[in-house]
């Protein structure tokens, strides 16, 4: 069946992005087909993948907000079977116009619903807060992706996350479970990088993918020539992992019932990783 996974974690600048756009396009690339929903009004997911910003007519807040069919906004990337629901800037203004509208947390996922029947499975890449938008991401989400920096206070806010998900467990989405955390900007010649990574291994256990993502400038120049890493480099070391990680969350997840309770985060472990 297919799967809806939110790449999501509030914290800014992760790798959510990143990670949505070039798991979508490796996954593309080995037959599937993806959609991928910017659900940022940054819209970096939709200029990552290749969308000219000026040539964009419909999005996700035209679907979300003024109840334009998903079909109409859906455009296809630069990567076959690869498809987008784009976002741009009106997107800031959905959180309030959403709050206003009966059964505002799960508009998204009734735009989902009908689209899920024409993908292999559906990303969504979640702007960095727990807002409205991020709860809609969460009540049309199976399964959630949280992509964790390798850095000092990685830790920091995931409570709240993982609180989040809990409560739309709960309410509104009993199907909901954390896939993945997905360990990104890992530099293996750094302590900290260690001693985080031991860290989060060690509260969140199975739950981390063994893959990591290592910090490679590939990955940062691709956005801006509008190309996931498989077009933009496919022969560096971020490519490969993504390409890894696309495989990886296939087995552990896209084909998998399985699902592993996250633990809730000790204080102590918010402050000291
Ligand atoms: P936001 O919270 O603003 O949406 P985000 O969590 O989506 O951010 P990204 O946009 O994916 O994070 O990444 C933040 C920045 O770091 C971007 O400039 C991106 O190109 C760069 N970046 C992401 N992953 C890597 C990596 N593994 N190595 C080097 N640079 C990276
Ligand atoms: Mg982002």
């Amino acid at each position: 069946m297919t799967k809806t996974i939110a790449v999501c974690n509030q914290k800014g600048g992760v790798g959510k992005t990143t990670t949505a756009v070039n798991i979508g396009a490796y996954l593309a690339k080995d037959g599937k087909k993806i959609l991928l929903i910017d659900l940022d009004s940054q819209g970096n997911a939709t200029l990552s993948s290749g969308v000219d910003r000026a040539r964009l007519s419909k999005t996700i807040y035209d679907v979300m907000v003024e109840g334009l069919s998903a079909e109409e906004a859906v455009i296809p990337s630069g990567i076959e079977r690869l498809d987008i629901l784009p976002s741009s800037l009106d997107l800031a203004g959905a959180e309030v116009r959403l709050s206003q509208v009966p059964g505002r947390e799960a508009v998204l996922r009734s735009v989902c619903e009908p689209l899920k029947l024409r993908y292999d499975a559906v990303l969504i890449d979640c702007p960095p807060s727990l807002g409205l938008l991020t709860v809609n991401a969460l009540v049309a989400a199976d399964r959630v992706l949280i992509p964790v920096q390798c850095e000092y206070l990685a830790l920091e806010g995931l409570s709240a996350l993982l609180q989040s998900i809990e409560l739309v467990r709960h309410s509104l989405n009993p199907e909901l479970s954390v896939g993945g955390i997905i360990l990104t900007m890992v530099d293996a010649r750094s302590n900290l990088t260690k001693e985080v990574s031991d860290e989060v291994r060690k509260f969140f256990k199975e739950l981390v993918f063994s893959t990591t993502v290592p910090r490679n400038v590939r990955l940062a120049e691709s956005p801006s020539f509008g190309k996931p890493i498989c077009a933009y480099d496919p022969h560096s070391t971020g490519a490969l992992a993504y390409q890894l990680l696309a495989k990886e969350l296939q087995e552990k997840v896209l084909e998998s019932d399985a699902t592993v309770k996250a633990e809730p985060v000790a204080a102590s472990t918010e402050k000291g990783a």
